[in-house]
Formats: C-alpha cells, sequence, structure tokens
C-alpha cells in the first residue's frame, strides 16, 4: 500500500493570533517527529508538499459572496457584514494572510483526494485539514473553509461512496449539513454532546433527509466518557456501519480534542485506544484519507497524528518518544514534552463519570433508528 503524508511547511508562518489556542505549530510537530521516527524512509511511503488551491475549487462548497469577503478581510480591508459571516470574531479572527491559509489547507486536502483518485496511494494523511466546522456561507469554529467537504465532494464527483468518520471531540456539523440528503456519503460523528460543547449540534435525532435518511450518524457523548464507551461505539456501531455500507474511500477526520486532557472538551479517550482504532482502520485496507482537526494539547495532537501516520505505514511506536529538538518553533517552545506515546498530560479526570446505563441506551437508540436503513 502506498502512503502519502501531506506537509507544506508554509503553513507554520500562519497564526490565529498568540493567544489564540488554535496552533499550527502542531503541524511542525508532527512533521518533526514523524521524520525523526524514520517513518518516512520506505519504498512505499512519501512526504510531499503541495500547492495551494485556487479560488475557483473553493465555489460550489462555499458561496461567491463568503469567498469575496473572507479575500478582502484578509487584505486588512473591511468586509462588509463580516460578523455576520462569522468573520473578526474570537473564534475567527481576521489574521494576516488568512486568504493564503485557507487556500493552503484546502489545496492539501484537495490534493490527498486526488492522489487517491488517480491511484498514487491507496492511503494519504493531510494533518493540516479537517476544518471541519466551516459552512457553505459562514465561518465557524476555527474553520474558514471546510477542507473535508471539498475533498468529500471531489471523491463524490468521480462516483466514489464515502465512508466518513469524524473523531474529533467536536460535532462535525460543517460537513454533515453539507452531506445530508445523500447517500453516496454516510457521515458518522462522534463527538461531545452539544448541550455542553461548540457548535451544540450532533444529536440522536439528526439522521439525515430524504434519501440520505440514515445516512447521518450522530453519537453524542457524555463529559467524561472515556475508553470503555469508546470501545463499545466501535464494536457495536462504527465497525458494522462500516461493514454494512461497504466504501469505496474511508475519509476519517482525526481532531486530538477527544483525547484525555485537551483543554477545550471534556472526554476522556487514552492514546492507547485511539491507537487500536488506527490500527483497525488501517487492517481494512480500504483506500483511506485521513485529515487532522482540532487537538489543543500540543503533546496529544503530536502523538495522536503521529500514531495515525505509523498505522498507515505500518510501523509500530517505539517504547520512548525521542527527546525534543533544541529549537520548537514559537508555541511549542513551552510545551510539555511527552516521555511516552501513551501517557495522559496531566489532567484531572473528570469528578463523575456517567455510569453504563447511559451508553447503553445511546447504542440502543441509535441502532433502531439508523441500522434499519443498512439492513442491519
Ligand atoms: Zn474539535
Amino acid at each position: 500500500m502506498h502512503a502519502i503524508f501531506l506537509y507544506n511547511p508554509a503553513v507554520v508562518q500562519f497564526d490565529y493570533g498568540r493567544t489564540h489556542p488554535f496552533r499550527l505549530e502542531r503541524l511542525w510537530l508532527v512533521d518533526h517527529l514523524c521524520e525523526r521516527l524514520g517513518l518516512f524512509a520506505g519504498e512505499h511511503v512519501a512526504r510531499r508538499s503541495f500547492e495551494p488551491a485556487v479560488r475557483e475549487a473553493l465555489v460550489g462548497a462555499h458561496g461567491p459572496g463568503y469567498l469575496d469577503a473572507l479575500e478582502t478581510a484578509s487584505l486588512g480591508l473591511h468586509a462588509p457584514a463580516m460578523g455576520s459571516l462569522g468573520l473578526g470574531s474570537g473564534d475567527n479572527p481576521v489574521f494576516p494572510a488568512l486568504w493564503d491559509y485557507v487556500l493552503h489547507t484546502a489545496g492539501g486536502s484537495l490534493t490527498a483526494a486526488q492522489l487517491l483518485l488517480e491511484g498514487q496511494a491507496q492511503r494519504v494523511f493531510h494533518p493540516g485539514g479537517g476544518l471541519h466546522h466551516a459552512h457553505h456561507d459562514r465561518a465557524a469554529g476555527f474553520c474558514y473553509v471546510n477542507d473535508v467537504v471539498l475533498a468529500l465532494q471531489r471523491l463524490a464527483a468521480a462516483g466514489r461512496r464515502i465512508f466518513y468518520l469524524d473523531l474529533d471531540a467536536h460535532h462535525g456539523d460543517g460537513v454533515q449539513t453539507a452531506f445530508y440528503g445523500t447517500r453516496q456519503v454516510l457521515t458518522l460523528s462522534v463527538h461531545q454532546d452539544g448541550r455542553t460543547l461548540f457548535p451544540g449540534t450532533g444529536f440522536l435525532h439528526e439522521t439525515g433527509e430524504g434519501e440520505g435518511e440514515g445516512y447521518a450518524v450522530n453519537v453524542p457523548l457524555l463529559p467524561g466518557m472515556s475508553d470503555p464507551e469508546y470501545e463499545r461505539i466501535w464494536t457495536e456501531l462504527v465497525e458494522p456501519l462500516l461493514e454494512a455500507f461497504a466504501p469505496d474511500v474511508l475519509v476519517t477526520e482525526l481532531g486530538a480534542d477527544a483525547l484525555l486532557g485537551d483543554p477545550l472538551a471534556n472526554l476522556e479517550l487514552h492514546l492507547s485506544t485511539w491507537w487500536r482504532f488506527c490500527r483497525a482502520l488501517a487492517a481494512r485496507e480500504i483506500p483511506w484519507l485521513a485529515v487532522g482537526g482540532g487537538g489543543y494539547d500540543l503533546s496529544n495532537a503530536m502523538r495522536a497524528w503521529t500514531l495515525v501516520w505509523m498505522a498507515m505505514v505500518g510501523a509500530q511506536p517505539p517504547a520512548a518518544v525521542p527527546p525534543p529538538p533544541e529549537v520548537l518553533p514559537s508555541a511549542a517552545a513551552g510545551m510539555r514534552w511527552p516521555g511516552d506515546f501513551w501517557s495522559a498530560p496531566a489532567a484531572v479526570e473528570s469528578p463523575w463519570r456517567p455510569g453504563p446505563e447511559a451508553i447503553d441506551a445511546l447504542i440502543a437508540d441509535l441502532r433502531r433508528r439508523i441500522f434499519p436503513h443498512h439492513g442491519l
């Protein structure tokens, strides 16, 4: 299986702002660690850069008026109705070269889709992608342009049936909306309950519409849910649906913010279970496009995405994480460097853990709503 890691070093120059939690240094870190561990060496493995997208490639996933505003705002000019387009808020600041940044993000995920379609690789990882909250005409949740929707649209236009799995702690709302009425793309998002976390959607009753009924699946987890709950969701929902849907392509949004210790979410997934899921996906040998996403603890994001790439190339994590390089890029300079791949950051676990009946009820409800649409 050929695997390609997509990384354009230019992305690290972009900055949402000194105090913003979305750190592009994460991409430098995962690239560094993979390189350090020799994970780009080998006959069937490559790291490649990519070109930014052109504006025309974004039209369709986004309206021209919104794209105009985004482009104007990033020149430092005031665009009409910026606020109603989600631009210029604390979450979605207008920063220098914003337009360039969104073209880079989109370019990576579009390149990933193209490489799969051309058969140049069976597995492609673009850790800089995964901006799953951007809407057709609105920025949201640190996301301006939805690179995931763009990649999925390209794959769907080529006739592929796609299973989209989103493990980010936040509901993959922008992606769900774009494919809500079709059965060509099944979207399955496992996230923290919208009553307790942005974006406030992704409830059980959101199951798709029209011919897409039963092809949007939402698994809202309560704060404090951890590996036992994730394991059950994996075996009792994800695997049977993946089996029944039998996709041509698997696309995964692997935001690392569901991991224990993330400062913006309250789920408690451990890296050992994350690794098991990555290996389970790789074992299916379906063409696989993975993107990153959220992940606000730098050491979690760095390790989680290195593990994704290890699963893609069939490598095993070493006992220890190599020591940090002498110089780390800006925000990463203050990070707590991990000693191994598995330990959680020093974080307080939730004082309240939902009992087993909560996950029983959640799984039973979803199986009742969704499984009949898939002959299960
Ligand atoms: Zn997230």
